[in-house]
């Protein structure tokens, strides 16, 4: 009992420095889950213990009187990856010395903090870009430690853009579903040491080439100070910050991506799943990007264009595409060793990938593409890999499987030492047995090393130079002056592989990072080559045209792309605008497909401004310096928010910032509230926008009266979708025609969906009654041409240059 008393005694005397070291790391890091390297393990104390118990389905222990819960080293990313999923901060504490070289208790730090949107693990992140962005001053930069990204946004609207996991903030925001929002000391946001910040970060002397003002400085250092410090480094992978530009690209709002459902979608699919028929990873996270930041600029566009075409044309696309297709990660893999967090499979990866540079150089000099799409071959760094790692290197650098024979020569020679200890021991064996007898027997353990076995049943003399080393039930082990020195040559020799091997690694880990930025250039040619012969796949597969550019729009033939994917027979349908036919409004009964034609020609646009080829039979098409969509509410019990508010405001950023370059794409605006109420309004708005803002637009609304529009405004026109009534139903062909609906349909829509014969004929009825009696009693009419005429002749003598409606 006593014994067993002192045992305790020492054990948690043994523990309480320890549990000291721990609760100072947790003081430090007080907003983290702390993951404290014990042994094998990596344990959780208190409540953190109690937390990832629950969570991750820990068994809960105790430890001095503290709860504790441990997860296995090696299954770390496992368990990371639900913690990071919930939401969490995690601070991972390794052991700072190899623990049976360390002098009193190990020394212990955090090597990194991992969060949502700081994630380098290959077994976490997924395919797609994973952000953290800081928020300031509606200034959004947005860093992918992945890939080395760095992007700068100009608004709130610009989160839908890119979903970073993690925000980090002044505390001004408000939570979003889905992203980690931290609200981080002032000290982050402070302008003072900015620009050192990053001076420091890219290792530059000056800053203006960046062209930051001082915000986006204070935004970047922000990102970049979080980094460093949940990092514990300086992430050498990280790219100069993109800006934003207005001028090169179509900045899409937020419910523009929303409505016309680019990256996700309610129930269908998005336009990026859709376009996703990428081959390579960087190519896939290229187009997610691009579909939601068009291009302006009509050489570009062209560029690509004719680029997509060369492809379509070629008889090789698929050859390249195969070729393109076995490139690697390459911007995840130069990441992770510029971290440095390779791993050798890193290094097996980067040399296939380059090994295919040649072959897809070759295609494009045969396909007659410009030089500028060449990669470098680095012929060099290849050689290298080529010749330093072995074609199916272990997982682990350091047991001598890695670096492959011939690249060290100090390396190859411990090894043979290590490969001929085997001979050693059969030949040491054969000796003593010539010595002793056959029952000796030389073997190897872990805990003990090499030994010579002698069972019980041996009864001759055991020789001097014998020295006892462990006693079995059966047997006794000894060692000797001559085992030993081969004892330790193995040991010896491991050790200096481990050494050699681990320096090897890290000397071809410098040569890759030295060609960094070569490397990068590479990766998002190949990102680049991948979308565009993704755009090639596309156009041949569902039969797209190369569409071409003038200051009008027409298209013959247009198709939704998705739509005529889930219906069979899509009835295709054409739009001629110009000058003199900018607002369209038109006008239908429910499910004629008005929805459906209006997001056709928007998204029929954006692809174009890709530089894609377009679902239609021909396409002429104006270059849109911003694409606006906006869909009247819907009835929403689900939120307490007035929905007709939010359908205004959005109405009103279009009314203040569409250009006559934009496209405007109106759907039901003007729903959200009583008839009488939004007809008005609707009608208001297209006045407006066709008479001052002059955008191009299409009106998609069942409020018949609005064609009224058409006798007043030369440039606007009326579309409706055709109709053929026989006795007794309506049939929705679909297709778009010049007219108007004369009615709404909405109440043989009723009939269709099975409302009893007397009801709808009742309906009927009352409609016709409701329509006389709200003219006539609420006294509601609109105005005619040529009041409206009048009107205007008034306000432009009040106002000659600020012509206002009503
Ligand atoms: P609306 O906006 O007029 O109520 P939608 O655009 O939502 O109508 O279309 C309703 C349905 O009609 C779509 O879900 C689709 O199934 C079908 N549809 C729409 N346009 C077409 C078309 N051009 N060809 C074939 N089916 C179509
Ligand atoms: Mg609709």
């Amino acid at each position: 009992m006593e014994k067993w008393m002192k045992g305790c005694q020492q054990l948690s005397n043994d523990l309480t420095p320890m549990m000291v070291q721990y609760t100072n790391i947790k003081s430090q890091y007080s907003d983290c889950i702390v993951l404290f390297r014990l042994g094998d393990f990596y344990e959780t104390f208190d409540d953190d213990a109690r937390y990832a118990s629950k969570v991750l389905g820990l068994v809960l222990t105790h430890r001095s009187d503290h709860p504790m819960a441990g997860i296995p080293y090696h299954a770390l990313d496992i368990y990371l990856k639900k913690l990071v999923e919930l939401g969490n901060k995690i601070a991972i504490c390794d052991q700072m010395e190899d623990p049976s070289m360390a002098n009193g208790i190990v020394k212990r730090d955090v090597t990194r903090v991992v969060t949502p949107g700081t994630l380098i693990d290959d077994g976490i992140l997924t395919d797609a870009n994973n952000y953290i962005a800081a928020f300031y001053k509606n200034i959004l930069a947005f860093v992918d430690i992945s890939t080395g990204d760095f992007l700068i946004e100009y608004s709130m609207e610009s989160i839908e853009k890119y979903s970073p996991r993690h925000v980090i903030h002044q505390g001004d925001l408000s939570p979003i579903d889905g992203i980690f929002m931290e609200k981080v000391e002032d000290w982050y946001f402070d302008s003072k040491n900015a620009g050192q910040t990053i001076k420091d970060q890219f290792k530059v002397s000056d800053l203006s080439f960046l062209e930051l003002t001082k915000d986006e400085e204070v935004v970047v250092s922000a990102i970049l100070k979080y980094l460093q410090i949940t990092q514990k480094r300086i992430l050498k992978n990280i790219r100069y910050p993109l800006k934003f530009r207005k001028n090169e690209r179509v900045f899409l709002d937020s419910s523009t991506i929303s409505n016309l459902e680019l990256i996700d979608s309610k129930n269908g699919i998005s336009l990026y799943s859709y376009m996703k028929r990428t081959v390579t990873k960087m190519g896939q996270r290229l187009l997610k990007r691009e579909i939601v930041a068009p291009l302006l600029n009509k050489n570009e566009i062209e560029i690509r264009l004719d680029l997509v075409e060369k492809l379509v044309k070629s008889k090789s696309l698929n050859l390249l595409r195969d070729l393109l297709s076995n490139v690697q990660d390459i911007e995840r893999i130069v990441s992770r060793v510029a971290y440095p967090a390779a791993t050798p499979s890193d290094l097996v990866a980067l040399r296939e990938s380059l090994e295919l540079f040649d072959g897809i150089n070759g295609w494009i000099i045969s396909n007659g593409i410009f030089d500028d799409l060449k990669v470098d071959t680095l012929d060099d760094l290849r050689e290298l890999l080529e010749r330093s790692v072995f074609k199916e290197p272990s997982g682990n650098v350091g047991d001598g499987k890695v670096i492959a024979s011939g690249f060290s020569k100090e390396l190859d020679e411990e090894r043979s030492i290590l490969s001929d200890v085997g001979g050693y021991i059969q030949r040491y064996q054969e000796k003593e047995r010539k010595r002793i007898g056959n029952k000796v027997k030389v073997g190897y353990s872990s805990v003990f090393g090499y030994y010579i076995e002698i069972s019980n049943g041996y009864k001759g003399e055991i020789p001097s130079d014998y020295v006892r080393k462990q006693t079995l039930v059966n047997s006794e082990r000894y060692t000797t002056p001559e085992l030993s020195e081969i004892e330790h040559r193995v040991l010896h020799a491991s050790e200096r592989i481990k050494l050699l091997e681990t320096e090897a690694f890290e000397s071809i880990c410098q040569e890759i990072l030295k060609n960094k930025d070569v490397l990068i250039e590479n990766s998002s040619k190949v990102a680049f080559m991948d979308m565009i012969a993704t755009f090639a796949t596309i156009a041949i597969e569902e039969k797209y045209v190369k569409p071409v550019f003038s200051d009008e729009l027409k298209i013959i033939g247009g198709r939704h792309p998705i739509i005529e994917k889930r219906v069979g027979d899509f009835v295709a349908n054409g739009l001629e605008m110009n000058e003199k036919k900018k607002f369209i409004i038109l006008t239908g009964p429910n499910m004629s497909g008005k929805s459906t034609f209006i997001r056709q020609i928007a998204l029929i646009s954006l692809m174009a401004q890709l530089g894609s080829f377009v679902p239609a039979e021909e396409a002429t098409l104006k270059i849109f310096d911003r694409i606006f969509t906006r869909i009247g509410a819907r009835d929403d019990l689900s939120s307490n928010k007035s929905t007709f508010l939010v359908e205004m405001s959005e109405v009103a950023t279009i009314l203040h910032s569409a250009t006559q370059n934009s496209l405007i794409i109106l759907d039901e605006v003007g729903r959200g509230t009583s008839t009488f109420d939004g007809l008005s309004i609707a009608w208001a708005v297209s006045e407006y926008i066709s008479q001052k803002i002059k955008a191009f637009t299409i009106f998609a609304t069942h409020y018949n009266e609005l064609s009224e529009l058409e006798k007043i405004y030369p440039d606007i026109y009326n579309l409706t979708i055709e109709v053929v009534e026989n006795e007794d139903r309506v049939l929705f062909l679909h297709r778009v025609i010049p007219g108007t609906a004369d009615k709404s349909y909405g109440i043989e829509v009723a009939r269709i969906a099975g409302i009893p014969y007397g009801i709808v004929n009742r309906a009927y009825e009352v409609a016709d009654a409701l329509a006389s009696a709200s003219q006539i009693e609420r006294g509601v009419r609109f105005l005619t041409a040529g009041e409206v005429e009048a009107i205007k002749k008034k306000l432009k003598k009040i106002n000659e240059n600020q012509m206002k409606f009503f």
